[in-house]
């Protein structure tokens, strides 16, 4: 179809493709088939092209939640604080700190459905291709969630009795995401999907332990807030996830080092600023090993 006949239908259609967005933001777009998921992202990349005005009207819709969400998820606060919530794990988890206090102080909650949901349409490899980095992932998993220290343990718990699928996708980058969803209508439970490019298997191999620890944080994150709430703390989410993952990762001897350099190569600072935490915990992990090492030192003297 010529894009001009494209963009004519899409304008035609306006209303009712807004509606069918509008009933799939409440479940999050998790309902959405990887077909309607290809439709939309043809349609995005159509109007920010040649409708500016119309597309961010589309982007507006997809990342706004409904009245009548906001107004449950103001409820669900009546019992849940999210901010406490993140608090409280990343005290337990890694320990109080100042840095990480002021973040969760300027952050604001917005509501919003997770259009990643939406946007996400990976290119999985086809299931045998993807057989020899399944192995290595579940390999991590394993370390990940049998060393005895409490971010891992924690790790273990959550874990516990879920069902858990690796996918591998197409693409070179440092990537992944965890998702945990009904993969069919009928499923009674949810099942954490942990979804990693082929590219933390080749040129970012080193990373792929921190990624995964990153990742599975968000889980154990999203695993303590209510069902269906859209509350979200963009930037100290990924603090909170970037902090216990590193916990997790640096207990099981994992390198760190990659995965910092290719976020900071990024070239944005958020994403530098969060390496610049890493690294402060790092150093202070370093202060701590010396000191014990030193008390070690005066006790067996
Ligand atoms: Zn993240």
């Amino acid at each position: 179809m010529g894009e001009n006949r494209k963009l004519e239908l899409i304008r035609d259609k306006f209303p009712e493709i807004t509606a069918r967005l509008n009933v799939e933001k409440d479940s999050n777009y998790e309902n959405m088939s990887s077909q309607e998921k290809a439709l939309f992202k043809d349609m995005f990349e159509t109007l920010q092209k040649a409708d500016p005005k119309l597309f961010m009207s589309l982007f507006q819709t997809i990342t706004t939640c409904s009245e009548k969400s906001v107004q449950d998820n103001k409820i669900m606060e009546q019992n849940f604080d999210l901010k406490e919530h993140l608090q409280l794990l990343h005290n337990e988890l890694v320990g109080q700190n100042v840095l990480f206090d002021k973040k969760l102080t300027d952050d604001v909650i917005t509501y919003q459905p997770a259009v990643d949901n939406l946007y996400l349409n990976y290119n999985y490899l086809e299931p045998k291709d993807e057989e020899k980095y399944v192995k290595q992932a579940e390999n991590v998993l394993e370390k990940l969630r049998s060393h005895p220290s409490k971010p891992n343990r924690k790790l273990a718990q959550c874990l516990d009795d879920e069902k858990i699928v690796f996918r591998i996708f197409k693409g070179d980058k440092m990537d992944g995401k965890c998702q945990y969803r009904k993969l069919n209508k009928e499923d009674k439970k949810r099942t954490l999907v942990i979804n990693l490019s082929e590219g933390c298997f080749n040129r970012h191999r080193e990373a792929l332990g921190m990624v995964m620890a990153h990742e599975l944080r968000h889980f154990i994150d999203g695993k303590g807030r209510p069902e269906g709430y859209q509350g979200k703390l963009p930037a100290v989410q990924e603090y909170f996830a970037d902090a216990v993952g590193y916990k997790m990762a640096v207990n099981c001897g994992f390198d760190i080092e990659h995965y910092k350099e290719e976020n900071r190569n990024l070239g944005q600072s958020f994403f530098s600023e969060r390496m610049d935490y890493i690294e402060q915990l790092q150093n202070n992990d370093k202060i701590l090993s010396a000191y014990m090492a030193r008390q070690k030192f005066n006790e067996s003297h």
